[in-house]
């Protein structure tokens, strides 16, 4: 059966922009560990769904045109080094407009586990930031953190994640040498969350 492993993309893939945004390919960095990690996980048959929150769409500050030109270019660059990109998911809306798919809100992670039909409870999702770790919680995935130099960049009492890698190359190894166990596949049929 096919593995996924659910991935935040800023300060996960890429170097985050501080209180900014990625808005052109020139500032797209991926973060050391990045390609390395993403190869490891493809082959052992895992592969990324991205979920990221782009509200500089709804900002006016990036034309979805360009972020999906953005995507086509990174989602390159990976596959060329090894690495199998399943999905990419973004919530294009401003905080203020109340959708149900940024993130903490767990509404991407359904689409994706309606499009791959994956478990949460067998999935690991990465990210480095609080509501990363807040969404992983809601659904029931194992949370992991990237944090560079080992220490979360901010407290996140509400959702501690289960374990911190400083790159992806390491929570990659972490996440290969420790297979979430599945469930039967009788229970598959009540696992399936309707979009809401
Ligand atoms: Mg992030
Ligand atoms: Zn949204």
């Amino acid at each position: 059966m096919e593995r996924f492993v659910l991935l935040d993309r800023d300060g996960v893939i890429n170097r985050r922009i501080v209180g900014g945004y990625v808005t052109a390919w020139e500032e797209f960095q991926f973060l050391p560990g990045a390609l390395e990690g993403l190869a490891l996980l493809a082959r052992r048959g895992v592969s990324a769904l991205i979920i990221s929150n782009q509200a500089c769409v709804g900002k006016g500050l990036l034309a979805p045109e360009m972020l999906q030109q953005i995507t086509r270019l990174f989602v390159k660059q990976i596959e060329d080094r090894g690495g199998r990109i399943g999905g990419v998911y973004y919530c294009p809306h401003r905080p203020e407009e109340g959708c149900g798919c940024r993130k903490p809100k767990p509404g991407l992670l359904f689409h994706a586990q309606m499009a791959h039909g994956f478990r949460f409870s067998e999935t690991y999702l990465i990210g480095d930031s609080p509501s990363d770790m807040a969404t992983a919680r809601a659904v029931g995935c194992p949370g992991l953190l990237i944090a560079e130099d080992g220490v979360a960049r901010e407290p996140m009492p509400m959702a501690p994640p289960e374990w911190v890698f400083p790159d992806l190359a390491e929570a990659a190894r972490f996440i290969i040498a420790h297979p979430l166990p599945s469930e039967p596949s009788e229970e598959s049929a009540g696992q399936k969350v309707p979009l809401a």
